[in-house]
C-alpha cells in the first residue's frame, strides 16, 4: 500500500478541501496542548473560523525556540500515557528538540516513508540497506519502518563500519541503499580499497540520499561512482523525519506530501508568502499527527516551488533541493555565503576529490576564508606546478561565485577528518 492515488493524484481543488478538513481537525487537536491552547485562546483562534486553506496565514508561526521554550511536554496534545516513542533533532544548530509520537503517528509516518521510497522506485521484492544512525536520529527507525511498511527485506545496518556495510551488500544482494551523501563518497573509497566494484560486484539499483544539504553536482558524482540513480530525500524531525518530500523517478524536484503537510514558502524577513517560484523559507504544518501537531513550523530551510506538473502523475507540488538553512549562511567581508555555493563550484572541478571544509578565521583583524579540499584519487600528484594551478583555479572560481577570494589548501584524498553523522562543512573560528 505505497502508491496511494487517492491522495497522490488529487486535483488541486480536492486536495485543498482535504487539507482544510484536516487542518481544522489538527487545530482542534493542537488546542489540547498547553502551548497552542493558550495561544489560540489569547488570539481568539477557532478551527471553524478558517474559511479556506489560504487562511492558514492567519495562524501564528511556530519556531524551534518555541519548541525549546516548552520543552519537554508543552506541545503535547494527548495524555503522556498514549505516547509510544520520542525522537530528537540531531542538534545541528544548537540544543535538540524533542518530538513525541503515539501509535497513529508512527503508522502515518511509516506510510509516508513507504510512499516516498515507492516514488523513488523501491519495490517490495528489493533488499533495502539503511546506512544511518539508529537511535534518536529519525533517519534510522524512520526508514526502517517505512521500508518494512513497503514490504522490503530491510537491513538495519546503522552508521559506520564501511567494510561490514560492503559485506552486507554483497551477502544479501542489497538493491536500495539509504545513506547521507557525505558518507557515500567515503564508502566508495572503501570499495576502492577492497578492490570491490560497486557497479559490477553488487546488485545495487538505486540510492536514496538526504538529511544534509548537497548540490546537484554532488548527486551526479555519487551517481557516477555507484553507477545508479540517487534520489533526494528531505525531512526534519519536527515533521516526523524522512518522508516529508521526495524525488520520484523523474528526479525533477521533490514531491511534498501535501495530504499530510500544508506547505508555505515565506520571505524570512517579512514572513509574507514569496512570489511564485521565488526562494524563501519553507513553513510546514502537520495534518496527520495527534500526539504533537505543529502549526506553521519555520524550518529555516530555503527552497522554492518548481513550476509545471510531473509526468509521474503525482499532483502534489514539488520543491527545489534545499539550498541551505537560513542559519547556515555565514558573512565574510560583507558577503553572504552559503556553503552549498562553494560545494557546487568545487564539485564541478574534476581534479577535486569528494570532501572539503570551509574554515573561517580572524588574522590580523581581517576575516579570512580558507577552503581545505581533498584532491581526487585519480588525479593525485606531487607535481608542485599542477597543484598550484589547481589551487588558483579553485580560488578564482569560488571568488566568481561568492565574491570573496578564499585561501585554498589542498590535501590528500581521505585526509580531512570525517564526522559520524552529518558532515560539518564550516568551522567558524572567529571570535
Ligand atoms: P537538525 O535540525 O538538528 O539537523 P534533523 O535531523 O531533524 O535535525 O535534520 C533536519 C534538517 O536536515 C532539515 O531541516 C534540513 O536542514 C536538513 N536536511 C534534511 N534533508 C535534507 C535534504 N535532502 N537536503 C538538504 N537538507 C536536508
Ligand atoms: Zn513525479
Amino acid at each position: 500500500m505505497c502508491w496511494q492515488p487517492e491522495f497522490e493524484t488529487l486535483s488541486r481543488e480536492r486536495l485543498e478541501a482535504l487539507q482544510l478538513e484536516r487542518l481544522r481537525a489538527t487545530m482542534a487537536q493542537a488546542a489540547k496542548s498547553p502551548c497552542y491552547g493558550a495561544k489560540f485562546a489569547e488570539q481568539g483562534i477557532a478551527p471553524q473560523d478558517l474559511a479556506d486553506i489560504s487562511r492558514i496565514r492567519d495562524l501564528p508561526f511556530t519556531t524551534k525556540e518555541d519548541l525549546r521554550g516548552h520543552f519537554p511536554y508543552g506541545f503535547l496534545a494527548v495524555p503522556r500515557t498514549d505516547l509510544v516513542r520520542l525522537h530528537c533533532s540531531s542538534g545541528t544548530t544548537g540544543n535538540p528538540t524533542v518530538i513525541f509520537h503515539n501509535r497513529h503517528d508512527l503508522a502515518s509516518w511509516a506510510n509516508l516513508v513507504a510512499r516516498s521510497l515507492y516514488a523513488a522506485g523501491a519495490r517490495p521484492h528489493h533488499v533495502f540497506q539503511n546506512i544511518c544512525g539508529y537511535g534518536l536520529f529519525t533517519g534510522g527507525l524512520g526508514f526502517q519502518y517505512g521500508a518494512e511498511c513497503l514490504g522490503m527485506l530491510t537491513i538495519p545496518a546503522a552508521a559506520g563500519n564501511s567494510r561490514r556495510q560492503i559485506k552486507l551488500m554483497q551477502d544479501f544482494g542489497t538493491n536500495v541503499v539509504h545513506a547521507i551523501p557525505s558518507y557515500l563518497t567515503r564508502l566508495y573509497d572503501v570499495f576502492v580499497e577492497l578492490g570491490v566494484d560497486p557497479v559490477k560486484d553488487t546488485r545495487l539499483e538505486r540510492l536514496v540520499i538526504g538529511a544534509e544539504p548537497h548540490s546537484e553536482e554532488t548527486r551526479r558524482r555519487i551517481e557516477g561512482l555507484f553507477g545508479v540513480k540517487a534520489f533526494n530525500s528531505y525531512g526534519l524531525s519536527e515533521m516526523n523525519g524522512p518522508g516529508v518530500a521526495f524525488e520520484c523517478e523523474h528526479q525533477n524536484g521533490l514531491h511534498i506530501w501535501e495530504d499530510c503537510f500544508v506547505v508555505e514558502i515565506v520571505n524570512p524577513e517579512t514572513l509574507e508568502p514569496v512570489a511564485e517560484g521565488e526562494v524563501g523559507e519553507l513553513v510546514l504544518t502537520t495534518l496527520d499527527r495527534q500526539a504533537m501537531p505543529i502549526i506553521r513550523y519555520r524550518t529555516r530551510d530555503l527552497t522554492r516551488f518548481l513550476p509545471g506538473t510531473c509526468p509521474c502523475g503525482r499532483t502534489s507540488r514539488r520543491i527545489d533541493r534545499i539550498t541551505g538553512r537560513s542559519d547556515d549562511m555565514f558573512i565574510i567581508r560583507g558577503c553572504n555565503v552559503f556553503p552549498i555555493q562553494v560545494e557546487k563550484v568545487l564539485m564541478e572541478i574534476p581534479q577535486v576529490g569528494n570532501d572539503y571544509v570551509i574554515v573561517l578565521e580572524t588574522k590580523e583583524d581581517n576575516d579570512q576564508m580558507t577552503i581545505e579540499v581533498e584532491v581526487s584519487r585519480e588525479w593525485f600528484t606531487d607535481d608542485y606546478g599542477k597543484l598550484e594551478s589547481l589551487r588558483r583555479t579553485i580560488a578564482h572560481r569560488v571568488r566568481d561565485e561568492v565574491l570573496v577570494t578564499p585561501h585554498v589548501r589542498l590535501v590528500e584524498p581521505g585526509a580531512l577528518p570525517k564526522s559520524e553523522g552529518k558532515a560539518v562543512r564550516v568551522r567558524d573560528l572567529r571570535g
